[in-house]
């Protein structure tokens, strides 16, 4: 079982809480996105509100790469969602940082510097050797208690999401007990099951959909995006060039893959009908019929949206992960918006994917049941699979 905040006695305690609030940044000091930020703030005004000395641990960005930068702007964006005292300590289990921890006073918080300025939490252990790590034997003994509230970084097994429940009693935050929830009751949600599958993850959809059919959880699985341009090809349909190239490049095995896929369950799984290009900068649709076309196709038709949205509004449940087309263009948000705002017809709709969240912000969509804050850790799970956090919890 995990324990959730239910069962924490936080008053006075210090209290790590492990959060992903990796975000998009303007400049190394800006966040251009704080939806991030957001999710947590119910995990942590409730402790704050509960008086725990709240210690806040997080990652920003990779090694190398443009985002990786310090949380000092998550910190002042943090103190001004939470309407109450957020300081930031410029690095993470020093001997500044501990006494910072010690320091604090119940109800505030501190934001600890970016778990991955540390190399060792940009490796893979074993809870038991995480917990050998320096940032976890450094931090563990001025905490009292470790809330993991990082659903989105929960398939990952780095230090401080499986190392801190080896030595300290261990929470799941109300973002990570909802996620578990729902993610993982998806077995016992109404029927029909209907999962959408689109977007630029070719091979990780085909695993889902393998996964959902194979299980019996899916009544039916709906293709567009890449994905669904990887499964006409797999029936045959010539495409054309463009497209067939952009799917090898997402990886040579797809049209296999999905061929294998369409002949074990070709009855529940659903391709496009037509497919829109770009010509002379408008918005062309063409049937499938009528393919090959030589520009790329960018989204779903009319035709496929109609049928789609038949099958999504008698849904008991909808799974979608992933836009249907190049919604970021305006001529291409046609198949996402649509098929989304069908969505939210069905009884229970479950949306979750990075770009796929992102599209549903831009095109101002929303009144699904549960929008999830994970990208690989939502579709670790709807594969089956456990998370190696989430696992770390369970006593
Ligand atoms: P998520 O982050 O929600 O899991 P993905 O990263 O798998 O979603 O896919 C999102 C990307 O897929 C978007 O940038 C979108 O432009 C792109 N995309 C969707 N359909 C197509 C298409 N037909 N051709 C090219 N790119 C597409
Ligand atoms: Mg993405």
């Amino acid at each position: 079982m995990v324990k959730t905040l239910d069962s924490l006695d936080a008053a006075g305690s210090a209290v790590g809480v492990r959060v992903d609030i990796n975000s998009p940044l303007t400049d190394a000091a800006t966040l251009a996105d704080d939806a991030r930020l957001q999710a947590h703030i119910e995990t942590l005004s409730e402790l704050t509100g509960k008086g725990a000395r709240t210690v806040v641990l997080a990652h920003q960005g990779r090694p190398g790469g443009e985002e990786f930068a310090t949380l000092e702007p998550h910190a002042e964006r943090l103190g001004e969602l939470l309407d109450s005292p957020v300081e930031y300590c410029d690095s993470t289990f020093s001997a500044a940082a501990r006494a910072c921890v010690d320091d604090l006073d119940p109800g505030s918080v501190l934001v600890l510097e970016n778990t991955r300025f540390y190399s060792e939490e940009y490796m893979e252990f074993d809870p038991t050797d995480a917990a050998e790590t320096h940032l976890v034997a450094k931090l563990a003994p001025v905490l009292d208690a470790y809330v993991n509230d990082a659903f989105a970084a929960a398939h990952r097994s780095q230090p401080s999401l499986v190392g801190f429940p080896q030595r300290l009693p261990a929470y799941a935050g109300r973002v990570m007990e909802t996620e578990l929830d729902v993610l993982g009751g998806i077995d016992d949600s109404p029927e029909p099951r209907v999962y959408v599958l689109g977007g630029a993850k070719v091979t990780d959809s085909i695993d889902v959909a393998r996964s959902v059919l194979e299980r019996g959880l899916a009544d039916a699985v709906l293709t567009t995006g890449i994905v669904g341009n990887a499964f006409l090809l797999a029936d045959g349909v010539t495409l054309g060039a463009a497209s067939a190239e952009v799917v090898n490049d997402r990886s040579p095995e797809a049209v296999k893959r999905a061929g294998e896929l369409l002949d074990e369950f070709g009855h529940r799984l659903y391709l496009p009908r037509d497919v829109a290009v770009e010509r002379d900068e408008e918005r062309v649709e063409i049937d499938t019929e009528s393919l090959p076309v030589a520009e790329p196709a960018l989204d779903i038709g009319a035709r496929t949206v109609a049928a789609y949205a038949d099958l999504l509004e008698d849904a008991g449940t909808v799974v979608l992960n992933g836009p249907a087309g190049v919604f970021e263009d305006s001529l291409f948000e046609f198949g996402t918006r649509e098929l989304y705002e069908a969505a939210t017809r069905a009884d229970h709709s479950i949306v979750g994917g990075g770009d796929t969240t992102a599209s549903l912000r831009s095109l101002g969509l929303d009144g699904f049941t549960h929008v999830s804050t994970g990208g690989g850790a939502a579709l670790q799970m709807l594969t089956g699979g456990t998370l190696p956090a989430a696992e770390a919890l369970d006593d």
